[in-house]
């Protein structure tokens, strides 16, 4: 890589990257207001307008977005007729969690063993300098061949949709030939990888009713029709023996082409304890990428403290349906709520609700941009070949820029491999990976702009 003069500035770049990062890291934004002063995330947020209006960003703006957070946005105009590119980073982070835990200071940007530990380090104040460091690199060495757009979200984590809405309402603002999302993460430290596929999600709340108030369990109970069981009942049915997810009518049986999840490495990285089997069939990334996975979320039934010996007249849960690409999650939605009135037994009232959702996303990875990120990677991470990954999860705002912009390319990469521990104690980033994904990038827009 260092006879690359793209990656040879990038190289020359990471002490100025570090300080810069230990500036941002600093910020306290969490963006709950109730736990952490406003002002923080205020600091971070000009602290990427500064930054931005420092590499002649025009436009440079704070957005209020309608969740009463702020987005950094600022555009950069490329040569005459260039291509545009939209880079996406969030400055607002998960908030530190037990801070005694913390080996250092979450908000103290420090290297330990060659990494960089700090709350937001990879998650994702990490993304907001790579692409800083992409673009002065190309700077530095010809220019920058295309248009680019940056945008910076306040509450990500918070999943509160601010920017969502927003880019909504302002549908031109972030407009774009290809996007590139810097909030994912190599499948593992030097292995490169771009996230192709996010799965959708449905939330579905279910009530089940069987009697006008709740019985004495001796004098009634075996007779009585009991909305606890029933609703257990139900929900069990929404697995097979091993585990499977089972909607009626939905597919279970999708395989994953991509990169492959080690059972062991899968058993590490869940914690899984001693002695228990994972559940589910097929491969793990069959599992976690490309099959549907259903997870009940909560129950409202008596708690065990101060529980009485009653049959209960009603009961009530909460389930999550994790739907692969290639699967219309509002149809999804309505398999899962038939199913779930199909099978609560003994005639027990059944009544669903659909109270979220989110569509899939499944990038075209035989497009140009594809093409133009496998070489810059090439380069960015030599003998290495780029690797395609789903996410279990689902970005929300992945879903309003796919609907907003249907021709534009979406490439999710970025500092969060697992050694990372993003949401966790002790967040910290690689800065090789760091170095490696800036050249990355900035390869990925010429190549790009080229192309
Ligand atoms: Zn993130």
């Amino acid at each position: 890589m260092s006879s690359n003069p793209v990656a040879e500035t990038v190289a020359s770049l990471m002490p100025r990257a570090k300080a810069e990062l230990a500036e941002l890291v600093a910020f306290k934004s969490v963006a709950d207001f109730d736990q952490y002063p406003k002002s923080e995330s205020e600091g971070a947020a000009n602290w990427v307008a500064d930054a931005l209006r420092a590499e002649g960003f025009t436009d440079v703006a704070l957005l209020d977005t309608p969740d009463g957070t702020q987005s950094v946005y600022g555009y950069l105009p490329g040569p005459e007729g260039a291509k545009t590119v939209l880079l996406y980073a969030h400055y607002d982070v998960q908030p530190p969690l037990d801070e005694a835990a913390w080996a250092t200071p979450p908000f103290e940007l420090t290297e330990r063993d060659g990494r960089w530990y700090g709350r937001g380090s990879a998650d994702c104040k990490g993304g907001v300098i790579m692409h800083l460091l992409a673009l002065r690199a190309l700077k530095a060495n010809g220019g920058i061949p295309v248009s680019v757009k940056v945008i910076a979200e306040g509450s990500e984590e918070m999943g509160t949709g601010g920017l969502e809405r927003y880019a909504e309402e302002h549908p031109e603002l972030l407009k774009a030939d290809t996007v590139v999302i810097g909030d994912a993460g190599n499948f593992r430290v030097g292995l490169p990888t771009v996230t192709t596929t996010l799965r959708g999600m449905t939330l579905v709340r279910v009530q089940v009713d069987t009697l006008e108030g709740n019985l004495h369990s001796g004098q009634f109970g075996g007779a009585a029709p009991d909305a606890l069981a029933a609703l257990v009942r139900a929900l069990d049915s929404l697995r097979a023996e091993d585990g499977s997810t089972t909607v009626d009518g939905l597919d279970g049986d999708s395989a994953w082409d991509g990169l492959q999840y080690d059972e062991e490495q899968f058993r590490k990285d869940a914690k899984v304890l001693d002695g228990v089997e994972l559940i589910g069939s097929g491969t793990v990334a069959d599992r976690i990428w490309a099959r549907p996975a259903v997870t009940v979320l909560g129950i409202d039934c008596p708690p065990v403290v101060g529980a009485t010996p009653s049959v209960q007249a009603g009961a009530r849960a909460l389930i999550s349906l994790r739907v692969p690409p290639g699967v219309d999650a509002v149809e999804a939605t309505k398999l899962l709520q038939a199913h779930l009135e199909a099978h609560t037994p003994w005639g027990a009232r059944v009544h669903t609700e659909q109270i979220g959702q989110g569509q899939a996303f499944r990038a075209d990875t035989t497009s140009p941009a594809y093409q133009a990120m496998a070489d810059a990677m090439a380069v960015a991470y030599p003998g290495q070949e780029m690797q395609y990954a789903g996410q279990g999860g689902s970005i929300p705002l992945c879903n309003t820029l796919a609907a907003l912009y249907p021709q534009a390319e979406i490439l999710l990469i970025g500092l969060s491999e697992p050694e990372a521990q993003i949401h966790a104690v002790n967040e910290s980033v690689s800065p090789e990976e760091l170095e490696r994904l800036s050249v990355a990038e900035a390869l990925f827009l010429r190549n790009y702009a080229a192309g």
